[in-house]
């Protein structure tokens, strides 16, 4: 970001531009909504077919899906996403409709069941670290504060997370346990890791024995581009470099078909595949496998997922397009912000001057913009510097979604440059 001008003159004069823009934005009462990052309607019309599905009830092998049994999930579907989500089948489950309560039973699991290659079960530890890229995901960070993890944060660099510190940090401390990756398309960052970071993840040295990556692939096939990135296998990878046990593979169909109503996986080792089964036949004794079987008929193969990705980023394109041109128009050249331009996922982050971000969303929930709470990307809501701000603008149509932003970046001038003249002043 460059240095704004800090003329007082002229900030005061960019200052009362702001504020009558402001005034103006306030008095159209509007109310729009960028806080979540969910599909819009017409993303979900796209599997609509799927309401009419599955056509039978048996699978390829015989069985009957509408009764109970088969706790890994259809092999079919694993098939299917065995590519997508770089993990062999037999090493895949396919289970219910959210990769998150899969990530909070994992979790649960630890804290009351040993993994494998634990001393004890994380209920007997002293204490429990996690480490948090960020900006990162509030319901990770949520996860970790509702079972008492300590979150550190660890900068997100262009490649991942910063690997030195990471390293240090594991190599070190016996109580870190896991790490939280969105290793494609992250969330809000967009950023994808590198082949490098990938490689020293599963590589580096942990002092915790029981030491996890928590793989949240949730973009895995959220491109925007035609050009989609393709990260680094991790469970190979780990299991190639002595830790076969290493990462925990999440992934849902969530963002794909319907995000109430699509289907959630987890990948790993056999090791803790065997765990997380022997576990999850105490809560449950099998998945909706109608539900797997819809989808299999829906997608047909891995090809079909692809296909069917396409037909959304038809859709998300324009929208993210959207956002790159006005954030330009508004805020380019102005040192006021700076912003990403993911290549996949659902979110945009807007980064403004340090002390900023909360007063920004702070005004513009008064002029009836709600945005993502901000401090939400970083552990216990709180950004030590105050300036990243997450925008997802999926589900607004194109005419909201353009007022809505035109809007924060009204917003953005307004508090930027009242604390550029308080600075000055
Ligand atoms: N992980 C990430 C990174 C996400 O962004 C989301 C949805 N916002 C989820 C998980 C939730 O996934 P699910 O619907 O499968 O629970």
């Amino acid at each position: 970001m460059t240095i704004p001008a800090s003329d007082p003159g002229e900030l005061a004069a960019r200052r009362d531009s702001a504020l009558r823009d402001y005034e103006a934005l306030r008095a159209r009462s509007l109310s729009l909504d960028l806080t979540r990052g969910k599909p819009s309607a017409r993303q979900l019309d796209l599997a609509d077919r799927m309401l009419s599905l599955p056509g039978g009830h048996t699978a390829a092998d015989g069985t009957d899906c509408r009764n109970y049994g088969g706790l890994q999930g259809l092999p079919e579907l694993r098939e299917i996403f065995s590519g997508p989500l770089q993990v062999p089948a037999g090493q895949l489950i396919a289970a219910g409709n959210s990769s998150l309560a899969l990530m909070h039973d994992s979790i649960v699991h630890a804290l009351l069941d040993r993994v494998p290659g634990a001393e004890r079960r994380w209920v007997d530890e002293p204490r429990i670290a996690f480490l948090c890229p960020v900006p990162g995901y509030d319901r990770h960070f949520a996860l970790c504060e509702r079972f008492g993890i300590e979150m550190i944060s660890v900068p997100m660099t262009a490649d991942g997370p910063d690997m030195d510190v990471v390293e240090r940090l594991v190599r070190e401390d016996a109580q870190i346990k896991g790490i939280w990756c969105i290793p494609k398309y992250s969330n809000p960052s967009g950023v994808s890791y590198s082949d490098e970071t990938v490689r020293r993840l599963a590589a580096m040295p942990a002092a915790a024995p029981d030491f996890r990556i928590f793989w949240d692939n949730a973009y895995a096939v959220h491109h925007l581009t035609d050009t989609p990135v393709e990260i680094a296998d991790v469970l190979a990878l780990c299991a190639g470099n002595g830790h076969p046990d290493r990462a925990f593979v999440f992934g849902s169909t969530s963002k794909v078909t319907f995000s109430g109503g699509g289907v959630a996986f987890f990948g790993s080792s056999e090791a803790n595949v065997a765990w997380m089964l022997k576990n999850t036949a105490k809560r449950t004794i099998g998945p909706d496998k109608l539900n797997h079987l819809r989808h299999v008929e829906f997608f047909g193969d891995a090809d079909g997922v692809l296909a069917h990705m396409r037909r959304h980023a038809e859709l998300l394109r324009p929208r993210f397009d959207l956002v790159e041109t006005v954030l330009t128009k508004e805020l380019g050249g102005t040192g006021l912000a700076s912003w990403t331009t993911p290549a996949g996922g659902y979110f945009v982050t807007l980064d403004v001057l340090p002390g900023c971000a909360r007063e920004i969303v702070r005004r513009a929930g008064e002029a009836g913009i709600a945005l993502t709470p901000a401090g939400a990307t970083h552990p216990y809501g709180d950004d030590p510097r105050d300036s990243t701000i997450r925008i997802a603008p999926t589900y607004p149509d194109l005419a909201e979604l353009e007022l809505a932003i035109t809007g924060l970046t009204v917003c953005v001038r307004l508090v930027a440059t009242e604390k550029l003249l308080e600075q000055a002043g």
